[in-house]
């Protein structure tokens, strides 16, 4: 290569997004993809890219881990739920966990992953520990996807300042050709597949070099069976948890009969109010008056193409409003959130005013009008 051609590089090679935010991305973009439900980020560091898959929904387990804690621990909070979480539980359940230890050493917490990330980690391993490091991730954790990210050594001369490798810590840094032989050898081993990609594009010119980030995606070939999942294989645990966070979820009864509650009262309340306006209409008609009925017409547009019994219409009885729970069920997010209707008056049992036979919810209108 030219050398006058290569220094004018190393002035200009800027990475728009910055190249660890690429590298980050290039794993969300996978997980949209795959969907894994479980994921582990191995050499999590200060937990960025954890905190970003946490906005997956498909995942319902995070786990990190890192031979460091205290790097860990800077940003760790960030993980936690935050308030919003427990005001609007969401459908699915997640819990993030981080572990201390090393990629060199089996652990059973480490059991059961889809999708295992390993983000400019290989480099910072010793060399006892990257021979280990194989039997761990692909023969122990053997999830169907793993994501292995490392320098590219044949870009090193486009990047100013560098002089032998990227980063103080790295004990060595590989062309294309020594990551490809290694993570080919690897899959043979292992029985996995692998395809090479990366992130941080080459100047035009010089696209010999590959990417800055190269990247290798390995899928394992062979189906999960109930063995390779053995959570109950006995084993010592050897890493420490050091942070555990459950959100709140819909899935969890707790946060569902609030959100249910919340929900009836709420669409209760918007059927009463429409109908006390049309009621209102009737005030110079006492007989009419004294026992009316709200057409669920009017609901066509919460209802959808729902057809409504007559049996399902709300009415007022004297002082009291009756919303039958048959009608409040059939709103589509009560519907969605319950399931059946036995579920809906489980959950809402003890907690909500019913009518004497358990048919619809009440309210006493008699106060409400005293006031207006
Ligand atoms: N994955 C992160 C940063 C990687 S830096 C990102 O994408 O930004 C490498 C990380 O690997 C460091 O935090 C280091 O503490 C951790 N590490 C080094 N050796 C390790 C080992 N044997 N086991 C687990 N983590 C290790």
């Amino acid at each position: 290569m030219d050398k006058n051609f290569k220094e004018e590089f190393r002035q200009i090679i800027k990475f728009e997004p910055p190249l660890y935010k690429q590298r980050h991305q290039f794993v969300k973009d996978l997980v949209e993809k795959y969907k894994p439900k479980k994921v582990a980020d191995l050499g999590c560091a200060d937990c960025s890219l954890l905190w970003m898959l946490k906005f997956c929904s498909c995942i319902e387990v995070l786990a990190g881990l890192d031979i460091c804690a205290n790097v860990m621990k800077e940003k760790m909070h960030t993980l936690s739920p935050l308030p919003v979480d427990y005001l609007q539980p969401s459908e699915r359940s997640l819990t993030v966990t981080l572990h201390h230890g090393s990629v060199a050493h089996k652990d059973p917490c480490m059991l059961g992953f889809d999708l295992v990330t390993c983000i400019e980690l290989i480099e910072h391993l010793e060399e006892s520990e990257l021979k280990k490091f194989p039997e761990v991730v692909f023969g122990f954790m053997a999830p169907s996807i793993v994501v292995i990210s490392t320098p590219n050594s044949e870009f090193n001369c486009l990047l100013p300042g560098v002089m032998l490798y990227r980063h103080p810590d790295h004990k060595f840094e590989w062309s294309q050709a020594e990551f490809q032989s290694w993570a080919l050898e690897t899959a043979r081993c292992y029985d996995y597949s692998v395809e090479f990609t990366g992130v941080g594009h080459p100047p035009t010119g010089m696209e010999k070099v590959g990417f800055c980030t190269q990247i290798g995606v390995f899928f394992r070939k062979y189906p999960q069976s109930a063995e390779s999942v053995q959570s109950e294989k006995p084993m010592e645990a050897v890493y420490k948890t050091v942070f555990k966070a459950v959100y709140p979820s819909l899935k969890d009864e707790k946060y569902l009969q609030n959100a249910v509650i919340s929900e009836v009262i709420f669409t209760a309340q918007i059927i009463k109010h429409r109908l006390m306006s049309k009621h209102e209409e009737y005030s110079d008609d006492p007989e009419k008056k004294s026992k009316f009925h709200l057409s669920m017409d009017c609901f066509s547009d919460y209802l959808g193409k729902l057809v409504v019994e007559k049996t399902m219409e709300p009415f007022v009885s004297g002082n009291e409003v009756y919303i039958p729970l048959t009608t409040i069920f059939s709103f589509p997010k009560v519907n969605r959130l319950c399931g059946t209707f036995e579920k809906l008056c489980k959950l809402i049992a003890g907690k909500v005013t019913l009518s004497s036979d358990g048919s619809a919810v009440m309210f006493n209108i008699e106060h409400e009008n005293e006031d207006n």
